[in-house]
């Protein structure tokens, strides 16, 4: 049966891994021991651990009110495809009057859920307040038929929980039914209102290992695992933007930049150019541009690497002004080169 969890299944795979799993097990034990507090704070970067953790303790918590983690009845598999009534997740509703949106496909493959949902066509661009009132006036309901009520917020930062659906559900927070928990995900506690920190006791979701993240790049891009090692090279170890794009052919585009950026900073016009439309066609190519400037620069004799290094800050400025002044890709990436190109820097 298709999963109707907002999340891709690949975001799952971390339920197995040795130190999400160890945490998982340690919190429903606490839990059996009606200790663990109402509100727990799951921070960590969107696909990696934080969902699969947040699942496998909605599912300990609902289903047996405390251990194992990773458990296989029935129960806890309807909670993994979503479909357990005492397990509600709080995440970007549909915008009204937009009935060709599908809840039950799979999100597309690898792309991450902060990217790939909140998209202006299909989803709203905050958790409103509307939802968390509705929400909340459930909540007095004793568990269908579990042990706990459990709900889970895909993000409590704000955005795009909005500031008053924050002090709505802060009320709730501060008394909250005895038979329910709140798992609330942030990858940025900051970025989190101080009340709605204040009111939740903060779990860091373990990092993951090479292998492992390796492992979650290979399920979410569909690539094998030398592909997959190569892939994190190339975005310079930051898992989060290969599973952003969750595009193979990031690979590709990495491989060409290894080859354009020095070509363009020697002063090959052409190579200038296609790094720009090659950025154009894939903006994401740009943290990778940034990331080859970085090692080239580390390798670089030291009279070249101060100018490839200052080709890199050019860049993210550069990138930093088009945001603003709206302009395209192609444009942003020549503006910040050519200097360096002409031999002028
Ligand atoms: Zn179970």
């Amino acid at each position: 049966m298709t999963s109707q969890l907002p999340w891709p299944s690949w975001m799952l795979i971390p339920a197995a891994w040795p130190a999400c799993r160890r945490l998982a097990s340690r919190c429903l034990e606490i839990a059996a021991g009606h200790e663990l507090p109402p509100t727990l704070m799951l921070v960590g970067e969107a696909g990696l651990g934080r969902e699969a953790l947040a699942v496998d303790l909605a599912a300990g918590l609902a289903v047996h009110g405390g251990p194992p983690a990773g458990c296989n009845c029935p129960g806890c598999d309807r909670v993994r495809r979503g479909v357990h009534p005492d397990v509600e997740i709080v995440t970007l509703e549909p915008k009204k009057g937009d009935g060709s949106i599908d809840q039950t496909r799979e999100p597309r493959r690898g792309v991450h859920p902060d990217v790939e949902i909140v998209t202006p066509e299909t989803k709203r661009s905050d958790i409103s307040i509307d939802q968390t009132r509705e929400l909340i006036g459930r909540l007095d309901r004793r568990p269908y038929e579990g042990q706990r009520r459990v709900v889970v917020f895909s993000s409590c930062q704000t955005p795009p929980l909005n500031t008053e659906a924050a002090t709505t559900l802060l009320k709730t927070l501060e008394e909250p039914p005895g038979h329910v928990t709140f798992l609330l995900l942030a990858a940025n506690p900051n970025r989190v209102l101080p009340t709605i920190q204040s009111r939740s006791v903060q779990v860091r979701v373990p990092l993951p290992g090479h292998a492992e993240t390796a492992e979650l790049v290979a399920a979410a891009c569909g690539t094998d695992p030398a592909q997959s090692t190569a892939l994190l090279q190339a975005c310079h170890g930051h898992p989060a933007v290969a599973l952003a794009t969750g595009d193979p052919s990031l690979l590709a585009t990495a491989e060409h930049l290894e080859a354009l950026l020095p070509a363009a900073l020697a002063g090959d016009g052409a190579a200038l150019l296609r790094t720009a439309q090659l950025i154009q066609r894939a903006p994401e190519a740009l943290t990778l541009a940034v990331a080859t400037l970085l090692r080239e620069a580390a390798s670089a004799p030291v009279e070249d690497a101060e100018r490839v290094l200052a080709a890199a800050a050019a860049l993210v400025a550069a990138e930093r002004r088009r945001a603003a002044l709206r302009l395209d890709h192609e444009t942003a990436v020549l503006g910040a080169l050519t200097p360096f190109a002409a031999g002028r820097l």
